[in-house]
Formats: C-alpha cells, sequence, structure tokens
C-alpha cells in the first residue's frame, strides 16, 4: 500500500518500516536529500529514505477506532497500530467498512457473548455499538427477512485464528433469533448447535497451531421459514484430514473421540478392552495425551449428550464408538517376515488385537488376517493373491482403518442432517462457512494444495464481491471513477482446475495410468506449465512445483500426490466390512448418501473436491455475503501478545488491506434513486410538489444539504465515507 501523498517535513510524527516490529513510530527531525533522520520513540535514532515513511496521524484516538475507514490516514501502518491498540484493550473486532476483523484473544471474554449482549445488538444498526460478531449475524438476518434474500457469513483465517469460534458464536445469535420457545422436546436450532460438539470430538484434535483444531471444513446452511424462524439446516463438510488417524507427530494429537473413548466408564473400557491411551501405536506416535484444561471423560459424556440431542440412538452410538475402539486395535496388527518366503504373519503379541478388531467389527478374523497380509490381483487371465510383505501389509492396515474413519465421519453428518432435517418449503438461508485458511509449511501436500485451491476460490469471490462488483456498478451508471488495480487470481484458478490441462485434471490422468509415479506427474506439469506465470519448477529439486498463489509462493511436494489422490476402497476392504454382522459397519460401506454413492467407475479426491467446491460457490454466489477475518496475534496462542509481522502477513493474505483501499477511496454506499428518496424525501418535502425527475429530486435533496463530493449515476446514488452518517443525522433532526 503507497502512502498518501502528505508531505513529510521536520518535526513531522511518522511511521517507518522495521524488519522486526514491522513499523516503528517516531518523529522527524532532519531531512536529507530523499532522506529523513528520525528519532523513534523507544529511543533510536534512525536514517531512512522517504519513501519508506509514513505520516501519523498524532491525534489519533487514544483507543483506537471502531472502523478502519475512519482512519484520518489509511496505510499499513495505521492499519497495524489501530488493531495492535485494541487488542491491548480486549477490543477484538473492529470492522473495515462491512467486513469485521476478529482478533483471537486467546481469553475467555465471557461478557462479550452473554445473553444480555445478545438482547443489545438484536435490530441494531451496523456501527451503532461496537463492532462484533452479532453485529454481522444481525445484518444478516435483517437482510433476509426484509428483502427476503439469502444471506452468508464467510469466516476465514489461518489456523488457531479463531473461525470455528466466531462460527459457532454466529449460530447461537440466530438460533436466539430465529429460534422457537420449544419447552419440551428437541427444536432446530438446538440440534444445530449440538452438531458442533459431536462433528468436534470427531473431526478436530490438537495440532501445534491449535489445541481444538477443526481438521475438515464445514458449511453450515440454515434455513428459515417465511416468519424468520428456523425451520430447517444442513451441514456439508469437506475434506478430513485422514492422515491423522494413523499418523501423528509430536506435539499433536489424534482425533479426539480416540482420546475420550479412553477416558470413558470404567465399563465401557472393559467391553472395548481399551485402558491407558499409551499403549496404542495410533495414539503413541506423540507423547501428548492431555490437553491444558480439557477432561476428556468430562467430554466423553458431553459428547454422548450432543449425540442424544442430534439425534443418534443409543444403539448407533454404541456401534460409534465400538468402530472407534476397533480402529485403535487394528493400529496395534504388527506383522513379521514369514520365513523364507516374501509374506507377512500377523505377529504373536498382536493376536490379540487381531481377535478384538474382528470381534469388535463383527467380523470374520480369518478374513481380516487375510484382507490384511494378501491383496487380490485381477489380470485379464486369472486372478491372483499376492502375499504383502510386513512393511506393505502395515501400510494396508493404515488404509483399512482410514477408510472406516472417514466413513465412519461421513455417516456422522449424514445422519445429522437427516434427524435435523432440511424444510423444503424453507423461504431463505443464512450459510455460514468455517474452512481452513491459507497455508504455507515446510512441507506441503495434497492436503495444503486442495486447501490453497479453495482459498484460491474464496478470494476470487472475494475480490468479485468487493472489487469487482463496486467497480462494474461505477462503469454501468458511468459515474466518474479512475481504476483501482487489485490482483486477479482468475489465472491461479485456471492452472489448478481447468478441465483440460489443469493441475488436477493431469492428476487424474497420472493416478489413471498405471505405470505413472510423482517423478512422471512432475515432469509433465514442469511441460505443461513451463511459461506459466503462476508456476515455477524449483531448482535442485525433482519432483516439486511451485505456485505463486495470491498470498504468496508454496512449494508443493509431490511424491504422495497420487496416492492421495486416489479415492477407492481396496475391494478386499469392501468386501470383508460389507459382511459385517453389525449392519451399522455393513451399512457404512454401503452407500448412504450421494456423497458416498459414485456412480463413476474412476473418483479422484481432487476432481470430487473440485466439484464440492463448485457446488459451494454456486451457492456463495446466490447469497449476499458479509465477510469475517480472523486474525492470530501470535503462534504461541497467548493472549496480550501482538505479533505486527505476523499479522500484517495475514491481513495481506486476507485481502484486508486491498479492500480497506477501495472502499475508501470509491464510494462505499450506493443507492438506487427511489431508495434514497423513500429515506431521505422527507429532508425536503417540496419536491413531492413537482413532478421533478427521481434524480433531479435527489440532486436537490443533496445541494439542500450542502454534500459534495457524491456522484449520481443512471439509476443510482454514490455516497462517499461518512455522508450516509451525516444525512442520517440531518433525518434524525426531522424526525
Ligand atoms: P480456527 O477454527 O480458526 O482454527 P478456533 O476457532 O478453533 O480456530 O480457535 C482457536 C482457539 O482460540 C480456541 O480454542 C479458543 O481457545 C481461542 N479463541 C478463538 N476465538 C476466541 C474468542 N472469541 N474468545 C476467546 N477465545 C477464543
Ligand atoms: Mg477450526
Amino acid at each position: 500500500m503507497k502512502a498518501l501523498p502528505v508531505n513529510i517535513e521536520i518535526g513531522s510524527h511518522i511511521w517507518v518500516g522495521d524488519p522486526e516490529l514491522a513499523w516503528l513510530d517516531g518523529v522527524v527531525f532532519n531531512i536529507k536529500g530523499e532522506d529523513a533522520e528520525i528519532q523513534t520513540s523507544d529511543g533510536k535514532t534512525i536514517v531512512a529514505n522517504l519513501s519508506r515513511v509514513y505520516p501519523k496521524d498524532a491525534e489519533a484516538p487514544e483507543g483506537g477506532v471502531d472502523d478502519m475507514t475512519k482512519l484520518l490516514y489509511l496505510h499499513e501502518p495505521a492499519v497495524l497500530h489501530n488493531l495492535s491498540t485494541r487488542h491491548e484493550i480486549n477490543e477484538i473486532y473492529t470492522y473495515t467498512g462491512n467486513i469485521l476483523i476478529a482478533v483471537n484473544p486467546f481469553q475467555g471474554l465471557p461478557h462479550l457473548y452473554d445473553a444480555h449482549m445478545m438482547e443489545r445488538y438484536k435490530g441494531a444498526q451496523l456501527g451503532e455499538l461496537s463492532p462484533h460478531v452479532f453485529a454481522i449475524a444481525d445484518v444478516a438476518y435483517r437482510a433476509m427477512v426484509n428483502e427476503g434474500k439469502s444471506n452468508s457469513i464467510l469466516v476465514s483465517g489461518e489456523s488457531g485464528a479463531g473461525k470455528t469460534e466466531t462460527t459457532k458464536m454466529l449460530m447461537r445469535y440466530l438460533a436466539h433469533l430465529g429460534g422457537h420457545n420449544a419447552s419440551e422436546g428437541r427444536t432446530v436450532e438446538q440440534q444445530v448447535l449440538e452438531s458442533n460438539p459431536v462433528l468436534e470430538a470427531f473431526g478436530n484434535a490438537k495440532t501445534v497451531r491449535n489445541n481444538n483444531s477443526s481438521r475438515f471444513g464445514k458449511f453450515v446452511e440454515i434455513q428459515f421459514n417465511e416468519h424468520g424462524r428456523i425451520s430447517g439446516a444442513a451441514i456439508r463438510t469437506y475434506l478430513l484430514e485422514r492422515s491423522r488417524v494413523c499418523q501423528i507427530s509430536d506435539p499433536e494429537r489424534n482425533y479426539h473421540c480416540f482420546y475420550l473413548l479412553c477416558a470413558a466408564p470404567q465399563e465401557e473400557i472393559e467391553k472395548y478392552k481399551l485402558g491407558n491411551p499409551r499403549s496404542f501405536h495410533y495414539l503413541n506416535q506423540s507423547s501428548c495425551y492431555e490437553l491444558v484444561g480439557v477432561n476428556d471423560a468430562h467430554d466423553y459424556l458431553t459428547t454422548r449428550k450432543a449425540m442424544d440431542i442430534v439425534g443418534i440412538s443409543k444403539e448407533e452410538q454404541e456401534a460409534i464408538f465400538r468402530v472407534v475402539a476397533a480402529i485403535l486395535h487394528l493400529g496395534n496388527i504388527d506383522f513379521a517376515k514369514e520365513e523364507d518366503i516374501d509374506s507377512s504373519v500377523v505377529k504373536e503379541e498382536s493376536k490379540f488385537h487381531l481377535q478384538m478388531t474382528a470381534e469388535l467389527l463383527m467380523c470374520d478374523p480369518h478374513s481380516l488376517e487375510d484382507a490384511l497380509r494378501q491383496r487380490v490381483m485381477v489380470t485379464p487371465e486369472e486372478i491372483i493373491r499376492k502375499s504383502l510383505d510386513p512393511h506393505d501389509a502395515a501400510v494396508n492396515r493404515d488404509g483399512l482403518a482410514k477408510t472406516i474413519y472417514s466413513r465412519l465421519f461421513d455417516w456422522l453428518v449424514y445422519k445429522i442432517n437427516v434427524s435435523i432435517g432440511q424444510d423444503p418449503n424453507s423461504k431463505f438461508l443464512i450459510g455460514v462457512l468455517d474452512i481452513y485458511g491459507f497455508e504455507s509449511f515446510k512441507t506441503n501436500s495434497f492436503e495444503q494444495f486442495c486447501i490453497n485451491f479453495t482459498n484460491e476460490k474464496l478470494q476470487q469471490h472475494f475480490n468479485q464481491h468487493v472489487f469487482k462488483m463496486d467497480q462494474q456498478e461505477y462503469i454501468k451508471e458511468e459515474i466518474d471513477w479512475s481504476y483501482i488495480e487489485f490482483v486477479d487470481n482468475q489465472d491461479i484458478l485456471d492452472l489448478i482446475e481447468k478441465k483440460t490441462g489443469g493441475i488436477i485434471a493431469l492428476l487424474d490422468e497420472a493416478c489413471m495410468f498405471p505405470k505413472s509415479t510423482h517423478e512422471t506427474f512432475a515432469q509433465k506439469l514442469y511441460q505443461t506449465f513451463k511459461d506459466h506465470k503462476r508456476f515455477i519448477k524449483p531448482k535442485l529439486t525433482r519432483a516439486d512445483f511451485t505456485i505463486v498463489h495470491y498470498a504468496g509462493e508454496v512449494q508443493y511436494q509431490s511424491d504422495q500426490f497420487l496416492d492421495k489422490n486416489k479415492d477407492y476402497v481396496v475391494p478386499e476392504h469392501q468386501d470383508l466390512l460389507s459382511a459385517s454382522k453389525c449392519s451399522f459397519v455393513s451399512g457404512l460401506f454401503q452407500p448412504f448418501s450421494e456423497e458416498t454413492a459414485k456412480p463413476s467407475k474412476f473418483s479422484s479426491i481432487g476432481s470430487r473436491f473440485k466439484l464440492q467446491l463448485q457446488q459451494l460457490m454456486d451457492t456463495l454466489n446466490s447469497t449476499e455475503p458479509h465477510y469475517i477475518r480472523c486474525i492470530k496475534p501470535n503462534n504461541t496462542l497467548e493472549p496480550a501478545i501482538f505479533d505486527s509481522m505476523n499479522v500484517m502477513q495475514q491481513l495481506r493474505s486476507g485481502g484486508v488491506l486491498e479492500a480497506i483501499r477501495i472502499k475508501c477511496s470509491g464510494y462505499p454506499t450506493h443507492m438506487t434513486f427511489s431508495q434514497f428518496l423513500h429515506r431521505f424525501g422527507m429532508l425536503a418535502p417540496e419536491i413531492w410538489r413537482g413532478n421533478y425527475e427521481e434524480r433531479v429530486a435527489c440532486k436537490w435533496i443533496f445541494e439542500k444539504m450542502e454534500l459534495t463530493g457524491y456522484q449520481l449515476g443512471k439509476t443510482k446514488v454514490f455516497l462517499r465515507t461518512g455522508q450516509m452518517a451525516e444525512l442520517d443525522a440531518h433525518r434524525a433532526r426531522v424526525l
């Protein structure tokens, strides 16, 4: 962001770039040519080129401003300083026009979300009260009721930024507005709310970034009837992280449900032969078992209660946890090399776990053993049973665990949806999206690729909304508007998702060719995209590739792309579990929803995800969007620490800085002439007497109110920041 053309003089209060703190403030005490000599507020003297120096509003309000668009100087340092000032006094919410920025406080602030607060925000105008998630939910709800249009709230941010907590708050508030006074039985809104702890138990885990990290994306569609009451809901989930079931690294944890079950009441422990989580391979790869402030035994009971409320029967609950226990035992089945030949046997000490797994899944132990140790190869000539060596048998075992777990998760989502129920007559909905933010790690695999693809899609949606919509309207209305350039990311999306020749298409192609390897796949990418300006072949690697994302470059390691993209259940596993005597288990392996019914022969995770994402975008495009950008103020998850460098990067990735710029330099308020006259006609009652054209009447009002800087388009008026408030104030005086 460039500085506004403001003169820097001796005595000016300024901000100057700093490699560690992002920005330092100070006063210019001398200027030599292009350089300013600066006394910083922390007592240093530095010399900086004038191009790096930004003016500072020395009289900015002490506690910051609640809307960035109110900043006198609008640039990066001012925005950061404002957020940090507010964070210091626990003002965690700040508007940027109608985008809400939420800085994670990393401490409980219960007074912010109590019933009293909910009541206060009910029906209040945006900006009338302090910025808040409730205010955004309220605007969405009012817009829906008044205009009869569906709305959506998109919550984004990096892992640990507070998306899920924000989403829960939004849902609680919407339930408060659109809920029923049912004194008995389960209400839809209760079920919607209680779906959170259930999905979190099975889809959340402790990671380095967040102790309760959602390992899936979620879109909750809350349906309303014509009276604005909640009448149904649908939950869609995206890309559960499957690998976590059998692979975790210190100091992370597996999915919460495993630990909850190990802390269940004694009779269950005995029934499932569980006990100490340290005795299970899927859990003991990391030395983290307990979480500070979390009581697994208590959470086990809470989860069961939540399951009751969302309509999962006691029998189903028993089966669900039996399957969870089976996965733990399955992970403990180890293989040894069979003498002389290249095949494997189940180790003597694992036999117990084999027996337990079979018992819990209610399938035949011999069939289970065969399904783990052998792979059936079907060739045109014959069917061969190939024995796997111990390593491949273990990989095969993990594959089975992942399949069962992901089916279990899909089933939970399916069941919750069935039980809450959809309202076919619903007039409109509010969608709430809680989805993983942009990721760039040391190693980035297929998961990061999909996540970043999602974020490119959402960024485009955001761009289109904030930038394109504004600009297109200015053009359509033929008002004077000088373009502000912004980064469009269509070229990155083409690179990834183009039907023919995009990365996903090439990956699918590679997966269908039996001879391809990740290296041939990478070669193909290098060839195809050698001139693409968003694609880089990194030096010194044979199979990595880099995508220049809107938020920065990410280098992907392609070695597991092919495996992770393949989406089919090994037929031996399918056969084994379909034959289970437990109808719940066999049911997991029958199609129970559109998602799990796969009509086509070849399906890949990548293409399926692309399709899901397109459906999501279609839904979002038919709604009026609202954006909440969550910010993680530090990586140590502590209150009261504000790491400016880190935050700045997040503001850039989230497009917040660009949005601020365009909002303020443009005309944040657009209204049709008749809307305008309807609202402000009372300021000049004389216009009703003559038979004036609407445009002329609007102009009359502006002139009478002595406003300047506004614009009249062909059908609409365009107001500068603050002018709406000014007119409203006049109106209030007349009323
Ligand atoms: P994300 O979904 O973005 O990964 P979460 O919503 O799970 O992040 O938030 C991570 C943690 O931060 C939460 O477990 C909670 O401790 C804390 N947190 C987030 N938002 C708030 C909030 N509004 N008030 C208090 N604590 C919060
Ligand atoms: Mg989350």
